[in-house]
């Protein structure tokens, strides 16, 4: 997990729904809805490096071999208010969305939160990645494309909680997250260095 920005897109701005969305359903065909999350998903893509925003898998990328979901942190079904608020899509891998979150309600159960409308201020029980500061849950990981990845530590029990919930510990996870960032070093290798390493790991 990495510490996103903010979206700047809104549903209300773009494509006149309000956020709760009145009438209209996630799954409406309608053109205006398509183009508002292929905007929402091209601005995350670029902005979490073509990375799910949970486990930091490739996403989008010719290397992928998951696909793309919008993640809504708060689930719809639950808290259809927030099915437009854009500050609940996440852009994730569809396993991390699908498999590991799934309905999971990260939303605190104390009667203020679940009555609460305003989305900045519900408390969640996992670390959330436009508005909370990662540091002060998580460190250790992925945290850089350029810094060689180690085990992740948790802080505090968001952080712990997260991590149970995307077994963001797993070792075949790490693997990933090293051979990817040796894939990265390889591929900013000059031309010829590249074609020394390719002829030696075919000589072993
Ligand atoms: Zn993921």
């Amino acid at each position: 997990m990495r510490q996103l920005s903010k979206p700047k897109i809104s549903a209300s701005s773009t494509v006149g729904v309000s956020r709760t969305g009145g009438q209209r359903s996630w799954d409406s065909s309608a053109n205006e809805l398509e183009d508002l999350k292929d905007s929402f998903r091209a601005w995350a893509l670029t902005s979490q490096n073509h990375r799910c925003a949970f486990c930091l898998a490739k996403i989008g990328h010719v290397l992928a071999r998951r696909g793309i979901d919008i993640d809504h942190f708060a689930p719809k079904e639950t808290y259809p208010r927030w099915t437009f608020e854009t500050m609940n899509w996440i852009v994730a891998c569809s396993s991390c969305n699908q498999h590991f979150k799934s309905r999971y309600d990260p939303v605190v159960p104390t009667s203020k939160n679940i009555k609460n409308s305003i989305y900045y201020s519900t408390e969640f029980t996992l670390v959330h990645p436009y508005l909370d500061k990662l540091d002060n849950h998580l460190c250790g990981g992925f945290m850089n494309d350029n810094r060689r990845p180690t085990p992740i530590q948790t802080l505090d029990d968001k952080g712990r909680e997260t991590v149970r919930l995307f077994d963001l510990a797993s070792p075949d996870l790490l693997s990933e997250w090293k051979n990817d960032y040796r894939r990265n070093k390889f591929d900013r290798l000059p031309p010829i260095l590249q074609y020394i390493y390719d002829r030696i790991l075919d000589s072993l």
